[in-house]
């Protein structure tokens, strides 16, 4: 069932008078990202319209090419601190099928953005605008338009080349948007909101032979079954019970159906882990190896564990999550803002900026179809009370950090 859209609040009052005044522009801005969607870390004509709206907003540094075309726009408050705020959105479509027959309908078959990315450029394009018009801040605002976060850690791309070093930021923040909220609501935790997603892939060894003589074989197909059995311990005796992690195998592969009597060479598991806690991270692929080798050498068989951190647990500085949460409550009023919001179990890439830098990522509510459904479209009512939460959040930090 789909969320209201009708907003709990009136958004027009909620934000700042100036962002709401541009709200048709921005609706069009958004609604023309979304005609043309574009993959992964390829968004030539994204990564172009974005620095041209940034151009015509007067900023003071436009920098293109960072990571592919990940785009870094620098605005200077009116006094300067030495200290800069960052943040990000993220401006990457889907591989997938629109089903909607709106207006602004994705015109690239194939290509959609079902994922909102569309309305996060926008939000900052206003941002910008917003902050070049006033410059009411002490010190530098530093916004990132990033390429890949569908699956193309996106984020680790841009930082690999070069972006907290050539734009150093003392913090950073970044918003998604929810289908599960309501428009107007605004949620966060003071902790981690979304999970690190790995993945694993376990190789058993033994040495096969026929079916009909076991004994002189050591077989990895009962030594993986009784792998497979043990990794359950590592959610159940090895993680706390007051932290949480999920060990999930999602494929087991050995022999050929056809071969009934002969005991296979090998055996391959495959598998996700999430987490949220880095300690955690490490306990779980520790015990996957030891499990795996120790149980496996009691067969007779090795095992090799291939273990690839994908994206990092996306984890908020207590203390920043707390200062934004009481921004966005004095926008959409405390009943609106809900602190103590569920992690998910999904990864993100910002969790790659998060681990260099302290921030906040937080949601806000939007309605409507779930995310990454062929009928979702980002609700464009929301453009200015994020913008207007991102650049609050700017200025107040800013004007924290100069203290
Ligand atoms: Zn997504
Ligand atoms: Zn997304």
């Amino acid at each position: 069932m789909n969320v209201s859209q009708v907003p709990l609040i009136d958004l027009s009052k909620a934000s700042d008078p100036l962002i709401e005044f541009w709200k048709d522009e921005f609706r069009q801005i958004r609604r023309d990202f979304h005609r043309y969607p574009e993959l992964g870390l390829d968004t030539p004509r994204t990564s172009q319209k974005i620095e041209d709206y940034l151009y015509s907003y007067g900023v003071d540094e436009i920098h293109t090419g960072i990571g592919g075309h990940g785009v870094v726009a620098v605005i200077n408050g009116k006094t300067n601190s030495g200290k800069a705020v960052g943040i990000r959105a993220d401006i990457d479509a889907l591989p997938m099928i629109e089903l909607s027959d709106h207006d602004h309908a994705s015109c690239l078959e194939g290509k959609m953005h079902g994922c909102g990315h569309d309305g996060h450029a926008a939000t900052l394009l206003a941002v910008a605008k917003y902050l070049a018009k006033t410059r009411n801040f002490n010190g530098k605002a530093v916004l990132i338009f990033q390429p890949g976060e569908e699956g193309y850690s996106g984020a680790k791309v841009m930082i690999d080349d070069g972006l907290f070093e050539r734009f150093p930021v003392d913090e950073v923040y970044a918003y998604h948007n929810s289908s599960q909220l309501r428009a107007g609501q605004i949620a966060l935790n003071y902790g981690s909101m979304q999970a690190a997603a790995d993945a694993f892939t376990l190789t058993i060894t033994g040495s096969g032979g026929h079916g009909s003589r076991p004994e002189s074989t050591h077989d990895p197909i009962v030594a993986s079954a009784y792998i497979i059995t043990a990794l359950q311990t590592i959610v159940s005796r090895n993680v706390s019970p007051l932290d949480s992690a999920v060990v999930s195998i999602g494929s087991i592969h050995s022999g050929n159906p056809l071969a009934q009597s002969v005991i296979p060479g090998s055996c391959q598991i495959v598998g996700t882990c999430r987490t949220f806690l880095p300690q955690t991270r490490d306990l779980v692929e520790k015990r996957l190896k030891e499990i795996a080798e120790t149980v496996a050498i009691s067969f007779g068989c090795t095992a090799t564990l291939d273990y690839d951190r994908k994206y990092p647990p996306v984890i908020n500085t207590p203390h920043l999550a707390q200062a934004m949460a009481d921004i966005a409550a004095n926008l959409v009023g405390e009943e609106n803002v809900l602190r103590d919001y569920p992690r998910s179990t999904g990864g993100e890439d910002f969790a790659f900026m998060l681990e260099k830098i302290p921030g906040v990522y937080i949601r806000v509510g939007q309605g409507g179809a779930p995310a990454h459904n062929g009928f979702y479209d980002f609700n464009d009512e929301i453009i200015p009370l994020a913008a207007t939460l991102l650049a609050k959040t700017l200025e107040k930090r800013l004007e924290e950090l100069a203290k």
